[in-house]
């Protein structure tokens, strides 16, 4: 494509935001012409960030998801050509308004509805919200084939197998790579005292609290697994995760005559957000740290201890049973990421409180319900909800008797 790209970013104040904006301004500054124009921001609770980010960039509109905050950042960019709207409802407003590319980075299933409503009004997306193709893989890919829009994957591994992706029916299978998070090599036992503190510091990335706490209990490998089910229309047995503890080789293809496809790169979320942000071209210089094998050395790879981590063995029986079982799953643990970030449960309780659910859920009424619209998705969302919040209650009173 050549020209102004015209994007929009869900989530611009959030890690994937701010990296996909310091893409923007590289591109912008490296190229005599102006690569991205940038239609619509839109943040949650940051309404500071989100204004100096309006006064950067210059979007069209702004949205604020508090709307607490929509005087305060109407007032900051009064002299600004700019239109200033807030609430979850406006989010899914301007997601429809056209534009070449729609960078997708709201975090857990408060993401969906607005990558619904771009993709039904026939945006080409980049997909950074893995809980949405989670909860809505089949709704969304629908849509988008109806639509005729790309759905460009931006989680890094969902990038590389997208770039190395060649004939779908001549993959044998993906090789899912994991850096195995901060308790790679930590102890069941040790696991028992982990602290929001600790589990927040990853070795490898910086990023948001809900994905950092998903990459120690290993869920987030586990909603990569489905990701990658749903986007490459493959079984879970065909989607083999391996531990690589440096992340440089970011996720391969392994095809029928034996060969291996795989996408590397330093761990910097700005390579695959800038190829999410221009495919098919991959024109743009970016600011990220050059791959230098000779200086790396080595690359590692190992087993996933799957009795210390059963995040991903959920995922696939999640996946395997499939209709709202994904859903069930991702809500359980977005409501235990959130009880362990404040202290109402302790991190080794988020796996058990999402297999104790999905397994309550699968016994349940709603597990054989098709979820082919938003509203399905929305109930079943609020079912895993009412199980979760039940099972924290739960927790509470048994905390103590547990850990002792
Ligand atoms: P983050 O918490 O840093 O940012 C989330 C963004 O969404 C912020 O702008 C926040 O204000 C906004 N937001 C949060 N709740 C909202 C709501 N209810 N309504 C509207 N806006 C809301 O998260 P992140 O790390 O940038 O991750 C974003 C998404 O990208 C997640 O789905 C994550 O799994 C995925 N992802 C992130 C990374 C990474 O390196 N951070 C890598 C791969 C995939
Ligand atoms: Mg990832």
């Amino acid at each position: 494509m050549n020209g102004v790209r015209t994007i929009s970013i869900l989530g611009s104040t959030g890690s994937i935001g701010t990296s996909a904006l310091s893409v923007v301004e590289h591109a912008n500054v490296q190229s005599p012409d102006t690569v991205f124009e940038i239609d619509t921001l839109t943040g949650g609770q940051n309404a500071e960030l989100l204004i100096k980010q309006a006064r950067q960039f210059k979007p069209k509109c702004v949205v604020i998801a508090d709307p607490d905050k929509r005087e305060q950042v109407q007032d900051a960019l009064s002299d600004l050509n700019i239109e200033v709207s807030a609430g979850t409802d406006a989010i899914e407003e301007v997601a429809r308004r056209p534009v070449d590319r729609l960078l997708a980075a709201i975090v857990g299933i408060s993401g969906l509805p607005s990558t619904l409503a771009a993709v039904e009004a026939g945006n080409s997306i980049a997909l950074a919200n893995k809980e949405s193709m989670v909860c809505a893989g089949p709704l969304l890919n629908r849509i988008a084939a109806d639509r005729e829009v790309a759905i460009v994957p931006t989680d890094s591994e969902h990038n590389a197998m997208f770039q190395v992706m060649e004939r779908r029916e001549d993959v044998e299978r993906i090789i899912l790579t994991a850096s195995g998070g901060p308790f790679r090599t930590a102890s069941r036992e040790e696991l028992k005292t982990v602290t929001p503190r600790r589990a927040l510091a990853h070795p490898r990335w910086d990023m948001g609290q809900k994905i950092s706490i998903d990459s120690a209990t290993l869920f987030n490998k586990g909603l990569e697994l489905i990701e990658a089910c749903y986007l490459f229309d493959l079984p879970e047995d065909q989607i083999e995760v391996v531990v690589h503890p440096q992340s440089i080789l970011h996720s391969a293809v392994a095809y029928r005559d034996g060969s291996v496809l795989a996408q590397m790169g330093v761990p910097d979320m700005r390579t695959p957000i800038a190829h999410a942000l221009t495919w098919p071209d991959r024109r743009e210089p970016t600011p990220v740290d050059r791959l230098d094998l000779v200086a790396l050395s080595q690359l590692d790879f190992e087993a996933l201890d799957a009795k210390k981590f059963p995040a991903v063995d959920l995922s696939r029986q999640a996946i395997r049973v499939g209709k709202g079982a994904p859903i069930a799953l991702n809500c359980a643990n977005e409501g235990a990421v959130a009880a362990f970030l404040t202290g109402q449960c302790g991190f080794l309780d988020i796996s058990w409180i999402v297999e104790t659910v999905l397994e309550r859920f699968l016994n349940g009424p709603m597990s054989c319900e098709d979820c082919e619209n938003l509203e399905a998705i929305l109930a079943i969302q609020a079912e895993a909800e009412r199980l979760t919040g039940a099972l924290l209650d739960e927790v509470k009173s048994q905390k103590q008797e547990r850990t002792a």
